[in-house]
This record gives structure tokens, sequence and C-alpha cells, in this order.
């Protein structure tokens, strides 16, 4: 694998992948340009060395079909606003051979929406994968997938991945398009880089003590991220929806906060294994409870065993923030993925807040902070600390399987 710091990009064509998937209001305005802002210093690395760049992303879930609500062409302008130059806009991404062929030094194409090919992700469409033909069309589409992934490199001399977002996918553009490039042509880029550094100060180079603060709304969807982390954590906060989970296994009544009623054995079985080895578990005791699912509701303060039928917990209580932000403001490594309660209702972001604030002190006390997974993001945002932690992930789904140990498709691709 090439290093793009030492890389001269001087006359090369330059492909580079990146997450363009930015949210969009009704009218197709840019509601947060976070992810174009994350790939600048890559984009402008390539263009200031005197190369030429064709720009490829996915936008949304078009399920290999063209919809005008998720063209890229829509975010053209601001992307060339970004970088300060024109921008050419190709808009069939497997027909752009002769717009990349004219591109000058200096010169940016943006290619449309990878994703209304469903050769992108590789997946068949319209077959159920239990019908007999599923294991064929699967196999056909593999190969279809090879074939759009030769055509996008062919635009280029050089590939640079820079979507740590997609980086968990095996897609033509984020993992099967390297293997058209020779290792001293395909590289990460430098958002890339960062990304998979802060996941090795958390994995590699861990400073004592490591608490991770998992939260959202349920245990299922975390227990791939939690039972990795048990093996090398101090302390583990669970808070959020899944607190109730918990609060159930244990007896308690939890009225009608958002509970996986399936999931009770494995709550017991993660106290279990925390007890094993030597985690120190950290659960919610008291719960602000609300009457109804609504910022307007009418609240309580409670036991998460005690919870009145009719009101559900929707954020952690006094008791459990302060014992939240003692064990966060001791830490030295900080890994926050999922909010404490329902933040995006105002009047229940106290859990998260007081967490917020509790590794924002850590942080200027020498901790490592690393928030990611869209939800803590969008909630540190809220908050306005972003800039107050050490790392803010751009990746959902892929940080917390590289978390797990994972390989990720998309980074083992380039790494040849
Ligand atoms: P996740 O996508 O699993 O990380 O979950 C994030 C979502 O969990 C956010 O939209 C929160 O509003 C939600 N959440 C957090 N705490 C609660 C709660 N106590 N009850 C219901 N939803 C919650």
């Amino acid at each position: 694998m090439a290093s793009i710091e030492n890389y001269d990009f001087n006359g090369k064509k330059a492909i580079v992948r990146v997450d363009f998937n930015v949210p969009l209001d009704e009218n197709g305005n840019i509601t947060d340009d976070t992810r174009i802002r994350g790939a600048l210093p890559t984009l402008q690395k390539i263009l200031n060395d005197g190369g030429s760049l064709i720009i490829m992303s996915h936008m949304g879930k078009p399920k290999g079909k063209v919809n005008p609500k998720l063209s890229l062409s829509q975010i053209k302008d601001a992307v060339a606003k970004a970088l300060g130059r024109d921008v050419e806009f190709a808009p069939d991404c497997a027909a752009a051979g002769d717009m990349a062929a004219a591109l000058k030094p200096g010169q940016v194409l943006l290619l449309e929406n990878l994703r209304f090919y469903p050769e992108e992700e590789g997946k068949p469409v319209g077959i159920d994968k239990a019908d007999p033909g599923y294991d064929a069309a699967k196999k056909e589409m593999k190969e279809r997938q090879k074939e759009f992934a030769k055509t996008l490199a062919s635009y280029a001399d050089v590939y640079v991945n820079d979507a740590f977002g997609t980086a968990h996918r095996r897609h033509a553009s984020t993992a099967v398009i390297a293997d058209y490039f020779d290792n001293d042509h395909k590289m990460l880029g430098l958002l890339m880089e960062k990304e998979v550094k802060a996941v090795d100060n958390i994995l590699n180079n861990i400073k004592r003590p490591f608490t991770a603060i998992m939260g959202g709304s349920k245990v299922s969807t975390k227990i791939g991220i939690i039972e990795n982390l048990m093996d090398k954590v101090d302390n583990l906060i669970l808070c959020g929806g899944m607190t109730y989970t918990f609060a159930k296994a244990m007896g308690g009544n939890v009225g009608q906060s958002i509970c996986e009623t399936d999931k009770l054995d494995l709550a017991l079985d993660i106290m279990k294994k925390a007890k094993e080895k030597g985690v120190n578990l950290v659960l919610g005791t008291d719960c602000v409870a609300a009457d109804s699912f609504s910022n307007d509701a009418k609240t309580q303060v409670v036991s998460v065993m005690d919870i009145p039928e009719g009101w559900e917990g929707l954020d952690a209580g006094p008791e459990t923030r302060k014992a939240f932000a003692d064990v966060i403001r001791n830490s030295k490594t900080i890994l926050w993925n999922g909010p404490a309660g329902v933040f995006e209702f105002d009047n229940f972001t106290a859990g998260s807040r007081a967490i917020a604030d509790a590794i924002v002190e850590a942080t200027k006390n020498g901790a490592f902070s690393l928030v990611g997974g869209g939800d803590s993001v969008a909630c540190i945002n809220k908050f306005g600390l972003a800039d107050e932690v050490s790392y803010v992930s751009t990746g959902g789904g892929a940080l917390l399987e590289a978390i797990e140990g994972k390989v990720l498709p998309g980074i083992a691709a380039v790494k040849g």
C-alpha cells in the first residue's frame, strides 16, 4: 500500500471513494456538511500536488435504481464551493470514461450515486434469498460487480479510499476496485488514516482506566461490541433504552419503557460475564420517567426497578448521572457510542449531557476520548462539544465493527 502523504499526484488522475452521504432537506439542501468537510484534506492534497480528481460516493439506499431524490447532482455546487473550484458532473458513473479522460490537472469530476447500479453493492435484485435461483443470481452479480469496479478503475491512475463510513462493506467502489491497482497505486485517504489511528488507540494503545459507554435504544444491536469490549475495558457503562431490559431481567417493573423481553437472559449473561472478568458494570439506578413519548410529557424521577404502569424511562436520573460522571471523570481512555436518553427531545438530554461534560473534563485532564456511531455524534454536535473530545468518528457500523476487532474489507483491500 502506498502512503498518501508521500505520494506525488502531479499529472495523475486519482479516483477517490468518499462518503458524501450527507443529509438533505426536502428541497435537496444539505443540512449537515460534516462529511464533505471531512474529505477535504485528501481532495486538496491531490489537487495541490497537480493531480486531477474523480470523486465517487453513494447517497442513501436507492437499491440499484435511479432515484432523482438521491442524485449527487444536488451536492455538486456544495462540493465546488468547499473545494473552491468548478466541478463537472458525470450523470452515469459507468459511462464516464470520456469525461475522466478529458480531465486536466486541477480539474474535478463528481460521479453520480454509485448505488444507482446494483453492481455497486453486488447483491442480486428482485430475487429472494430463499428462491432456488438465488445462488446463481448472486454469482452472476458478483461477476457484474467486478466488471463495474474495473470500469471505475479504468478512469484513473491511482485509487484512494477515504470513506470510513462504508469501509465495512465489500462494495465495488470500496473494496473490489482495489484489485485493479497495484500496491504502489492504492492507498487510504487522510480521513481514513485518522479513523484507523483512533480505533488503534482504543484497541491497542489503552491507557487505564478504560471506560466504554454504550447507549442507544436496544441491547440486541450492540451485543457484539459489548462482548468484545468486555475483554478490554475496566468500566462498562450501559445506558439508554437498554437500561430497562436489564432492570426487567433483575425482576424490576419497567412500565411502558422500551424493553426487549426476549433478551432478558442475554442481559443476565452480560452481568455474569462482567463479574467473571472483573469489569465494573455500571447500570442506571434511577430514571426520568415520562407519561408519554413526547418532549412535553409529564415527568417524575423514579427507580428503574419501579416504574409505574403507563410511564416510561426516557432519560437517566440524577443519581445515575452522577455515578456515570464519576466513573468517566477518572478514566484515561473513553469510548462513547449511543445516547443515555431520548436526546432528540430537549427535555430528555440531561443524561447524555452529563456523559458529554464528564468526557470533556476527562479529555482536558489527558484522557483519549473517541465518540462515534451516528446518534452519539448528533448528540455531541447538539451540545456543541465536538471539538472538546479527542476524536469524533465519521463511522457508524464501520466503527463498531472495527472496535469489535473485525477486519474491514475497505481497508484490507487497499492494504493488499
Ligand atoms: P441506537 O441507534 O441504538 O444507537 O439508538 C439511538 C436512539 O436511542 C436515539 O434515537 C434515542 O432517542 C434512543 N433512546 C435512548 N434512550 C432511550 C429510551 N430510554 N427510550 C427510548 N429510546 C431511547
